[in-house]
């Protein structure tokens, strides 16, 4: 049987998986060997299963260098749902939440804290769509805060930070479903982090969440047992039924990108790819990065044409040149292209191969 082709797919999220991921999935699905039973199949309670998500825990804990004092959670919900449980389990009565408005995701975590307490936006680029990242000087945080909310890298503007903000002793909270694991990141200088997996780590269904264990302590004790960091914290993820063929995906992502060398890298591998691109779009000024240059993002690549009709054009060629998802978000317009660590590097030559082309004939 010979594999079906696979087009290069810049799909924002749910993403690319490595293709030796998703062989080993089919290769195994119908019965893990040494289980005689699919993993969609057998109890969460079962030694089987409880081996795949230690495996996954240890391979992510292993990545991220996580230091013992925190807790490695793989929930249900989504990024969406954290916008929420951040703010009930960590910003206690009285205190005062800081968010970083950088994007449109960080805009969907402050409305959601806004119902929990008091929110201060400590700077905001909506007034410049976003097309860049609060600058540290333009940061108005607030003493004593609960904690610093921002996102990592911006999905759907393509802004992503290469080094933290200072937010002094505040717990810094990172959404990092964009970028997560796409290079090294420095665990102890968060108090909470969180991914969706379906941009980086994995299939959609599984969200991550790293969380230090002295704010797990923050939860009031009227908070829905569901909704507590505590109960999945006391109960490694096993309170309840987890997403267990998610986990089983992100387990084998992780032991894929170990096999990549680890963070540092993977995180050569994403300069390099986004690098080509990058040279690209900046060659002629035919096309046009819409992120500030010192801003840009490895993972999410956006860049407008000379008008919305060669846009037209440009997506409806690429698509049947074997391009999938490269249309950007309405918000920004244009084009986007999502290279998340399984983008395969061939993928970037093709495109680029492909954006000469269309400029000798359109530009
Ligand atoms: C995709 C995304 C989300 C939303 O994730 P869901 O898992 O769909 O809720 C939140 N934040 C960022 C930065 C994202 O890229």
């Amino acid at each position: 049987m010979s594999a079906p082709h696979r087009i290069f797919n810049f799909s924002a999220g749910p993403a690319v998986l490595p293709e030796a991921v998703l062989e080993e999935a089919q290769r195994d699905l119908v019965a893990l060997p040494g289980v005689g039973m699919s993993v969609m199949e057998i109890s969460h309670r079962s030694k089987a299963f409880e081996d795949i998500l230690h495996r996954a825990v240890a391979d992510i804990r292993a990545l991220g260098n996580i230091p013992d004092n925190y807790k490695v959670l793989l929930l249900q919900g989504g990024a969406s749902t954290q916008f929420s449980l951040v703010p009930m389990n960590i910003l206690t009565p009285g205190a005062t939440a800081d968010y970083i408005d950088s994007g449109s995701w960080a805009e969907k975590a402050v409305k959601e804290a806004k119902k929990v307490g008091t929110v201060n936006v400590a700077a905001s680029t909506k007034g410049e769509n976003y097309s860049r990242l609060p600058l540290q000087s333009e940061l108005t945080l607030t003493p004593g805060a609960a904690y610093v909310h921002m996102t990592s890298n911006n999905t759907i503007e393509g802004t992503e930070y290469t080094t933290l903000p200072e937010v002094g002793d505040a717990p810094l909270i990172s959404d990092t479903s964009s970028n997560m694991f796409s290079k090294p990141i420095d665990v102890a200088k968060h108090g909470l982090i969180y991914a969706g997996a379906q941009k980086n780590l994995g299939p959609s269904g599984v969200t991550l969440v790293i969380i230090r264990e002295d704010l797990i302590a923050r939860a009031p004790a009227s908070l829905h047992t569901m909704f507590s960091y505590k109960t999945h914290a006391e109960n490694d993820s096993l309170y309840n039924t987890p997403p267990t063929f998610g986990i089983y995906v992100l387990g084998l992502t992780m032991k894929w990108l170990r096999g990549l060398g680890g963070l540092e890298a993977v995180a050569k591998l994403n300069q390099r790819k986004g690098g080509k691109l990058y040279a690209e779009i900046d060659r002629t000024g035919f096309y046009r990065g819409t992120a500030k240059k010192d801003d840009r993002s490895l993972m999410n690549i956006t860049f407008r044409l000379p008008s919305e009709e060669l846009e037209k054009k440009f997506d409806k060629e690429a698509t049947a040149a074997g391009f999938d998802g490269l249309k950007g978000h309405r918000s920004v317009g244009g084009m986007r292209a999502s290279i998340y660590n399984a983008f395969p590097e061939a993928g970037i030559d093709a495109l680029v191969a492909f954006m000469q082309e269309f400029e000798k004939k359109n530009g």
